[in-house]
């Protein structure tokens, strides 16, 4: 269990979404105020935690015993780490065990732990009795700065990744970053992918900061919490501006078609993480930018050299196992939600700091790219 860290006052970030705002608090140690906060939200409700087995042995009990000191009631449903416990099946087991540990609408879930029990438990809260309050309380790198705030829930199908889920914003988000000295690094640098994606997307001077500052955000200085509250920032504004992905919020899915075929074609194991995914994705999306004349092939390799300085994969052949085929690639990205009517929604590049929303794109110019990429 992580050892007690001495409180600073937390980072607060708004989420303004009208009557469904809520708050982000950023900083060390703050599991011990969670909960203190949740019993302020919503005097005599129950809790119910929902975590997995790895992020349980880590960190629940931290999470019970300040549930427990502020007088909040609560039970917990522990479910297999990895990506494969985004299914049905594991949202039935979840399901049951909330209406089992008699979780009433006004009670509250907790999701204790990264992106996938971030997801399931969002998901799973949204539909228990037609929708209970969730507080989210992210334990990687990536829930901190992405998953964890938003509101999009899910899980995964046969037919694709994330295709069935519900909008269900949480009323609190208690991102306690020492929570994150117990990550393995493989998982802190996946979850980088998505810290520098804000930089790449629309601001070229926090990319610019996390070239020079990468080292002291890996070993968990201040610069950690720093690049956490402006990602978190960058999430809140762009969420605020198009909570339902119809305009801006699509820019979140920068190197996200190239990365979900790539991460769907590894078998969502361990030979490919979703952020290593992402990294890889980000690297072709800008080398695609490049090769349509949109961004210099310099920016592109900017972009490639800051991923692999910090260890993320930057080539398809960084993948192990068998390389995918062209044909397999390409129809996983037909599958991807973000297509309209056979053409493909990319997020692309002016630049670092300048990407758009390019809703319509040749699928035989993706084809001719990625045959280039995998030869
Ligand atoms: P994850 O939740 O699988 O966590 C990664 C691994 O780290 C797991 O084995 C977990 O048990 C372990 N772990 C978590 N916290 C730990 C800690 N503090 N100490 C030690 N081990 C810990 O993976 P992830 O990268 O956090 O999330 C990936 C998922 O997030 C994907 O399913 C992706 O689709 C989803 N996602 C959702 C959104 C959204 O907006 N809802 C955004 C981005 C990604």
């Amino acid at each position: 269990m992580t050892a007690p860290v001495l409180l600073a006052e937390p980072t607060n970030v708004r989420v303004a979404l009208g009557e469904r705002s809520y708050d982000i608090a950023i900083g060390p140690g703050l599991i011990a105020r969670l909960g203190s906060r949740i019993a302020a939200l919503r005097p005599g409700a129950a809790a119910a935690i929902v975590t997995d087995e790895t992020v349980a042995r880590h960190h629940l009990g931290a999470a019970e015993a300040s549930l427990a000191a502020a007088g909040v009631r609560s039970a917990c449903v522990v479910v297999p780490p990895g990506e494969t416990s985004k299914s049905w099946s594991m949202v039935e087991r979840v399901c049951d065990a909330l209406l089992a540990a008699k979780l009433e609408r006004r009670d509250l879930v907790v999701a204790l732990g990264g992106g996938v029990v971030g997801d399931l438990a969002g998901f799973a809260a949204a539909i228990t009795r037609r929708g209970v309050d969730v507080v989210q309380v992210p334990t990687t790198l990536l829930a901190h700065v992405d998953s964890a705030v938003g509101g999009k829930t899910g899980i995964n199908s046969a037919h694709g990744k994330n295709l069935i889920g519900a909008f269900h914003q949480p009323v609190l988000v208690v991102a306690d970053t020492a929570l994150l000295d117990t990550l393995p690094p493989r998982q802190f640098a996946a979850g980088y992918a998505e810290v520098a994606k804000y930089g790449l997307i629309n601001d070229a001077a926090f990319f610019a900061w996390l070239e020079t500052n990468w080292r002291e955000v890996f070993s968990g200085k201040p610069a950690r919490d720093h690049a956490i509250a402006v990602s978190c920032r960058a999430k809140a504004a762009i969420v605020a501006r198009d909570e339902r992905e119809t305009g801006d919020r699509q820019l979140l899915n920068l190197g996200h078609t190239f990365g979900h075929a790539l991460e769907a074609a590894a078998g969502f194991s361990d030979r490919l993480l979703h952020g290593e995914a992402v990294a890889l994705g980000i690297v072709l999306a800008f080398a695609f930018s490049a090769r349509l004349g949109l961004t210099s092939a310099a920016e592109a390799e900017r972009v490639a050299a800051h991923f692999a300085a910090v260890g993320l994969p930057t080539r398809i052949a960084d993948v192990t196992g068998a390389t995918p085929r062209l044909d397999q690639l390409t129809e996983l990205m037909a599958q991807d939600k973000k297509v309209k009517r056979g053409r493909l929604t990319f997020i692309l590049a002016r630049g670092i700091g300048k990407s758009f929303v390019a809703p319509d794109i040749d699928a035989g110019e993706v084809r001719a790219f990625l045959a280039e990429k995998l030869a």
